[in-house]
């Protein structure tokens, strides 16, 4: 009966893989079909100053129109494009949009502030990301610092020995440098020492917590307190209610993105909040 069991559960998995293995070669072929095929978009959404409530920049966030699945989440695909290498392709194409997209704000007379883009440690390593990114803000004309470049600590600890190296060439390029996620990773503290980053970002998970009866404000209150010693602004994300933006601002926090102020939104429509001089919280 053991045995039986035993081969029961070995087809069940089994048929389970194949159809995982299906699924993970579709959107694989799907990702590529997508890239040649236009269909990938980049969302804004806003930054704001928690002192003076202004919108002080944005973050970039890629969205896949799939002709029949419609708006696919990057939770979804990004995973998929690190392990397949596409994501050196992907996010060359997210930093070329993002460039090209605040060129053509600035030719405007609009000012979107900063912008920042994800960028993972495959395309850090693969796409040597460092001499791409030069040239993308060359070409596009655009004041280096403008962009931001969001990094999370795992993607730090996966380059390993090339840490030092490519983050000192990150730097060389004059963009800003952000830690995305904080707190959630390793080696936070040590990386801090050694390298020079402008901003830290308090994971979502940690504001989420604010809101909790008898709520832990421990790890927000420590990471304010950190990047406040090190000189390093602090920028909370997913900000959902008034009493988190409130706790937040008592807290020392300097900038916020979250639904309680925009949701990431299509070009178009952040460019409409830059036309109309948005301010107050
Ligand atoms: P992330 O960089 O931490 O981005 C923040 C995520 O939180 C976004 O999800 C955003 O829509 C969501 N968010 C913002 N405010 C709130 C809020 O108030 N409440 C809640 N519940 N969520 C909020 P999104 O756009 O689905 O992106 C998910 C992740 O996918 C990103 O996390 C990032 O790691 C990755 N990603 C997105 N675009 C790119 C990209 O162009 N390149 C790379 N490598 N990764 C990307
Ligand atoms: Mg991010
Ligand atoms: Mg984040
Ligand atoms: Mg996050």
């Amino acid at each position: 009966e053991a045995k039986l069991a035993g081969k029961n559960t070995f087809a069940f998995y089994s048929a389970d893989m194949t159809r995982m293995a299906r699924r993970r070669l579709e959107l694989e072929e799907a990702l590529t079909t997508g890239l040649a095929g236009d269909q990938f978009e980049l969302f804004y959404q806003p930054v704001y100053s928690i002192g003076s409530g202004e919108l002080i920049g944005a973050e970039a966030l890629i969205r896949w129109r799939h002709p029949d699945w419609g708006l696919v989440s990057p939770a979804e695909f990004i995973p998929l494009a690190e392990e397949t290498g596409l994501i050196v392709e992907l996010g060359g194409w997210v930093l070329e949009e993002a460039a090209r997209q605040l060129r053509q704000w600035l030719d405007q007379g609009l000012d979107p502030g900063f912008v920042a883009i994800n960028v993972s440690s495959r395309q850090l390593v693969r796409g040597h990301f460092p001499g791409f990114l030069k040239r993308v803000v060359k070409e596009a004309g655009i004041p280096a610092n403008r962009l931001e470049i969001e990094l999370t600590e795992s993607s730090l600890l996966a380059l390993g020995d090339r840490t030092t190296e490519l983050l000192a060439e990150m730097r060389d390029t004059g963009a800003r440098l952000a830690i995305d996620d904080f707190g959630t990773g390793y080696s936070s503290l040590s990386y801090l020492r050694r390298f020079k980053v402008d901003k830290l970002k308090i994971d979502r998970s940690f504001v989420n917590e604010l809101a909790m009866e008898g709520g832990g404000e421990g790890i927000v209150k420590a990471v304010v307190r950190l990047g406040q010693a090190m000189e390093l602004e602090v920028q909370a994300e997913g900000v959902e209610l008034e009493s988190q933006l409130i706790t937040l601002a008592e807290l020392g926090c300097d900038s916020f993105q979250g639904f309680l102020r925009a949701a990431p939104m299509p070009a178009d429509e952040f460019r409409k909040r830059l036309g109309e001089g948005h301010s107050v919280a």
